[in-house]
């Protein structure tokens, strides 16, 4: 579970075509990487494929159905918000279950599901803080956790670092590598940042105006980078 494809999407806001047509299939249990500019259209194809947009045409395909007119919540997949999205008056565990209570899911299952998350992300200690007693690592957990809990076909990150000082961010880069061997599930992880595409990745898809100007394994690019947008982008001398 967790296979997306996006076949000719294409999204436009008013006049102004942001993706112009883009195929792209993303392999099960891949840790795969959106990188670019600022600007480039990261973060709206990220959207389009949680359904927080609506595609301006074509189709998006989620282990094989067809999920391009599905909701967000019908879709089996889990965004990761940045930490500063977590309530501050409930505890850990409360913001942990948070999702799965407004599903209305039974409480002897939100309890294992969200001990089993705050196990898999060592904050079974904190369980009882509020997010103001945490440090920012925590917190970044605490929102993970919320995905976790889902138990979703794929995770999808938005630069879910970038609030976060530069030696803490090496830090959760490892610990979401980690996440992604223990869990083996698809992730799309969205940066701007070309060493965290380079060190994260199985798979790179590098863009630009919304277009894929390449797509390969970090090694791949670096040593046959496609032009010189790619090279100078991922920072190897062609
Ligand atoms: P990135 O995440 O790579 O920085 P975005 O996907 O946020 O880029 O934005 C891509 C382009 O789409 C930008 O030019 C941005 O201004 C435009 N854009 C994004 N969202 C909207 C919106 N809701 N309405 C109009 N333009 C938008
Ligand atoms: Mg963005």
């Amino acid at each position: 579970m967790g296979r997306i494809t996006l076949d000719k999407v294409t999204k436009s806001f008013g006049e102004t075509e942001v993706i112009p047509p883009l195929d792209l299939t993303i392999e099960d249990g891949e840790f795969t990487v959106f990188v670019g500019p600022s600007g480039c259209g990261k973060s709206t194809l990220l959207r389009l494929i949680a359904g927080l947009e609506d595609t301006t045409s074509g189709q998006i395909r989620i282990d094989g159905n067809d999920a391009t007119q599905l909701p967000p919540a019908k879709r089996g997949l889990a965004m990761v918000f940045q930490s500063y999205a977590l309530y501050p008056h409930m505890s850990v565990r409360k913001n942990i279950a948070f999702p799965l209570k407004m599903a209305k899911m039974d409480q002897a299952e939100i309890d294992r599901r969200v001990d089993n998350a705050a196990s898999v992300l060592n904050l079974a200690d904190y369980i009882d803080r509020k997010p103001g007693q945490l440090s920012g690592g925590q917190r970044q957990r605490v929102a993970i956790g919320r995905a976790i809990v889902r138990e979703p076909s794929a995770f999808l990150f938005d630069e879910p670092l970038s609030n976060l000082d530069a030696a803490l961010r090496v830090g959760m880069r490892m610990e979401i590598s980690e996440l992604h061997k223990k869990l083996a599930t698809t992730m799309i992880y969205v940066t701007h940042d070309q060493v965290e595409a380079m060190t994260m990745a199985d798979k790179i898809v590098v863009l630009r105006a919304g277009n894929i100007e390449q797509v390969g394994s970090p090694l791949e690019l670096y040593r046959e980078p496609r032009n010189l947008f790619v090279a100078g982008f991922i920072g190897s001398p062609k």
